[in-house]
């Protein structure tokens, strides 16, 4: 029944790729066309132990900026690369509310095998929206993303924990220094008890400059969490390692993480 249901969908909204909107002939996740899925790269080792940067070659180390100033986290670790088309389909779940993109994403993260070997987390703490914007969203990405990324985590999920208390302009629009000084006194937390002594997992889509995961650490920091890890879906990263970087067999992918 649940079959001939779909059937009936299928034919009245043909399944089109999310990112170009090509006519697909499958209408499970993920929904990319062949050409749109070339272009969703893994990000894999090697890469710093630490920021999750990626290195052109060699192992898995420390980079020079974790090795002269530790980050206030433990490990950040990103999915994909943030690129075409990636960057459209998050701004298509973020400001056209296109949730179908979330279910494409983990189907993606399971293909690639992405998510093997994640520290132990007592909590997960999605990035907070302002509540102005939530009302005006409708959704929290982040919380979305943690839901069907972690499905089997579900009861560590803490919603309420850390909260937006400045509803700040976006961070797209500015530059990095502008990014910290927009989000300074941003965040609070209110239950120190749901962090302490915990092991965090911090969750957003994407890391830029890394000033929103920055600003909400050092928040979670405040109530003595005994680690902070931190996860994103996409992670802009500069041209040179974005084009020389290889992509490991799925066996191998997320290897490192942790
Ligand atoms: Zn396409
Ligand atoms: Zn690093």
């Amino acid at each position: 029944m649940f079959g001939l249901l779909r059937a009936f969908h299928d034919l009245v909204f043909p399944p089109r790729c999310l990112s170009c909107e090509r006519r697909l002939d499958y209408s499970l996740p993920p929904l990319f066309c062949e050409y749109c899925l070339a272009n969703i790269r893994p990000l894999v080792s090697p890469l710093c132990t630490c920021c999750g940067e990626p290195f052109p070659g060699g192992e898995d180390h420390l980079c020079g900026q974790c090795l002269s100033n530790a980050p206030v986290y433990e490990s950040c670790r990103s999915l994909f690369y943030y690129q075409p088309p990636l960057t459209e389909l998050l701004v298509k779940l973020k400001f056209s509310g296109r949730t179908e993109v979330v279910p494409t994403l983990s189907s993606l993260v399971e293909k690639y095998g992405l998510l093997t070997g994640l520290p132990e987390i007592d909590i997960i703490v999605p990035v907070p929206l302002h509540i102005k914007r939530l009302r005006q969203r409708g959704f929290n990405q982040s919380i979305l993303l943690a839901r069907q990324l972690l499905p089997e985590n579900k009861a560590l999920l803490n919603v309420t924990a850390l909260v937006r208390t400045k509803n700040t302009i976006p961070q797209s629009s500015l530059s990095g220094k502008e990014r910290r000084a927009n989000l300074k006194d941003s965040f609070a937390l209110t239950s120190f008890e749901a962090v302490k002594n915990k092991k965090v997992l911090l969750i957003d889509d994407v890391y830029t400059t890394g000033s929103t995961v920055n600003a909400c650490c050092r928040i979670l920091r405040k109530a003595a969490p005994s680690e902070i890890h931190v996860l994103t879906v996409a992670r802009s990263v500069s041209r040179s390692y974005a084009t020389s970087t290889s992509i490991l067999p799925p066996g191998q992918a997320g290897k490192s993480r942790g």
